[in-house]
């Protein structure tokens, strides 16, 4: 039986929208971009996309069990950092879609190492995405996770199970909802995931109804950052109970 540690976000007190030395970044309109990489866009409805998630893998906030999964990252303190990033379309028509084709592109997640001073907010190429975004509906506020702390050691969820579990380890071991790193994601009847190893579970809309960052999606499912066979490659993993 597979066991996986698992980690528990801490929330930053602070406010603002950049990462600094914190480990992830959720919601806000600053997006980490290598000099001169152009705003991201929605390859089916051509709008710019919403940065969801932004982990800073380099920072010494996030656990070591999660870095060394991740190849050739920056070292902390240097003026790189190594992010694993999600971004996504605000349109729900684009992310239903999506789910019925892996192959349409309503999001982008990837790894990428950047600068870890954000491309100045006036710049010209940036400044229209990022103003339709503050004004747009459903913005989401810009949140800090800090630190993680260490979860539950998970087990698959038990519709991934053959149901060999005895009721007192799968107590024990059952995955967590909501945001996590690492452990095992939460799985409905019905899966669209193409990767290896969950890295980040995002959770689903019930978590996050308060701001409803997972309302942007549209997606009544539970949602996950896969990493592949190739470890450079991330995939969005997700899943449903209709
Ligand atoms: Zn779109």
């Amino acid at each position: 039986m597979s066991l996986r540690p698992s980690f528990i976000p801490v929330f930053a007190s602070e406010e603002g929208g950049e990462l600094g030395n914190n480990s992830m970044l959720i919601g806000g309109s600053t997006m980490y971009l290598s000099p001169d990489e152009a705003w991201p866009t929605c390859e089916t409805c051509s709008e710019p996309l919403v940065p969801l998630v932004q982990m800073n893998v380099s920072s010494e906030g996030t656990p070591d069990a999660f870095r060394a999964l991740i190849p050739s990252v920056a070292p902390a303190g240097s003026s790189l950092a190594t992010m694993v990033q999600l971004f996504v379309c605000r349109d729900h028509d684009c992310y239903e879609e999506a789910t019925m084709d892996m192959d349409a592109r309503s999001w982008n997640v990837r790894l990428a190492t950047v600068p870890l001073v954000p491309p100045p907010s006036n710049a010209p190429r940036l400044l229209e995405a990022r103003m339709e975004i503050e004004n747009g509906e459903g913005f989401l506020p810009a949140q800090l996770v800090e630190i993680w702390t260490a979860g539950k050691e998970e087990t698959w969820h038990w519709e991934r199970m053959m149901g060999d579990a005895s009721d007192e380890f799968y107590a024990l071991h059952e995955p967590e909802e909501g945001m996590k790193l690492l452990g095992h994601s939460v799985r409905g009847k019905y899966n669209y995931a193409q990767g290896e190893r969950e890295l980040i579970q995002l959770g689903d809309r019930d978590c996050w109804q308060e701001n409803e960052a997972l309302g942007i999606m549209g997606l009544d499912g539970n949602i996950w950052i896969d990493q592949g066979v190739d470890p450079e490659v991330l995939t969005l993993g997700m899943s449903v109970t209709y």
